[in-house]
């Protein structure tokens, strides 16, 4: 765990999802067995763009919010095992971690739950002295699954303190965000590329259109549009780059976004232009969606090196 690190992360760690077979969902009132059940790791968005940035060999810190309980202080040993830099993860005194159930019946039908939890207790006050600690940081990541106004105010923070600045805007933002003038490169997927620059979320609209709205909209530097299995689409306002999906027989997509938005960090921080980056990614986040789970999808430096190969 190094002292000083290179590209800081600041979002939500969960700690994981119980997910129960059921042969069919109880209706009110109801009580009945599940026929399997497990608990699978799965942090946030935050935490997980951290552990790919340490897996493919990057200094990484996390900062977030956990809880005071058992399921949180084994999350955070996920964070432990991945050599995240986590000398800024604070505690909350409250028992309540964010953990999700999904239950699954015989047809296929999800429902899921999941709890606020302590994510959305952290300020800009508690996190600023945080980022200031990790000021010789090269490259800062956040988005929303956190305070919109604590993410914001970090990232114009950041950007001041002289670092490159990424912002994933996830889950899209119920306020509206301001110029985003200190954001160096906005990661949407499709869904929230739309959402953020009021386009109805069925249009049939060509990613450029969308990225130059939302380049004129917030003065931000690079727009890159994730479209799950359609691919990624950049736009620096001079050029712009279409990259068809890779090839693979996928298995879960969950966590595809972190798995590209931190292994894209991680080659622009070596040194990669904005389409190699991107290239990157989608070969890194190709990979992560042949393997089951989040945490347990996100594959090591060799393991990409060999599959681009
Ligand atoms: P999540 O919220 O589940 O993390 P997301 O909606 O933020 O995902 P996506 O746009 O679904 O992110 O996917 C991110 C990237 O992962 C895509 O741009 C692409 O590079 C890769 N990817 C996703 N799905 C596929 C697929 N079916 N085949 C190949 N690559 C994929």
């Amino acid at each position: 765990m190094g002292s000083s690190p290179d590209i800081v992360v600041l979002g939500h760690h969960g700690c994981g999802t119980s997910i129960v077979r059921v042969h069919h969902i109880p209706v009110a009132g109801e009580t009945i067995t599940a026929w399997d059940s497990q608990h699978v790791k799965d942090g946030g968005k935050g935490s997980h763009q951290a552990i790919v940035i340490s897996r493919l060999g990057g200094n990484s810190a996390f900062i977030g919010k956990i809880g005071s309980d058992e399921m949180s202080e084994a999350s955070r040993e996920w964070l432990v095992e991945d050599k995240v830099n986590i000398r800024h993860l604070l505690r909350s005194d409250l028992k309540m971690p964010k953990a999700g159930l999904i239950m699954m019946d015989d047809n296929g039908v999800n429902t899921i739950v999941s709890s606020k939890g302590v994510r959305n207790t952290l300020t800009f006050e508690e996190v600023r002295p945080c980022i200031e600690d990790f000021k010789s940081a090269k490259m800062f990541i956040t988005g929303f699954e956190i305070p919109e106004k604590t993410a914001l105010a970090s990232a114009k923070l950041a950007k001041e303190l002289g670092m490159f600045v990424i912002l994933n805007p996830a889950p899209a933002p119920e306020e509206p965000m301001g110029v985003l003038d200190y954001v160096d490169v906005i990661i949407p997927n499709e869904t929230e590329a739309k959402s953020i620059v009021g386009i109805d979320l069925h249009a049939e609209i060509d990613p450029i259109e969308v990225a130059k709205k939302i380049r004129e909209m917030y003065k931000v530097g690079v727009v890159i549009i994730t479209m799950g299995g359609s691919g990624v689409f950049g736009y620096d306002g001079r050029d712009s780059w279409s990259l068809p999906p890779v090839p693979v027989d996928v298995v879960n997509t969950t966590g595809a976004g972190d798995a590209f938005i931190g292994s894209f960090s991680w080659a622009l921080f070596n040194g990669k232009s904005i389409p190699e980056a991107m290239q990157w990614g989608n070969y890194y986040a190709a990979l992560s969606v042949t393997r089951a789970g989040t945490i347990t999808s996100f594959p090591y430096l060799d393991e990409v090196e060999a599959f681009i190969k």
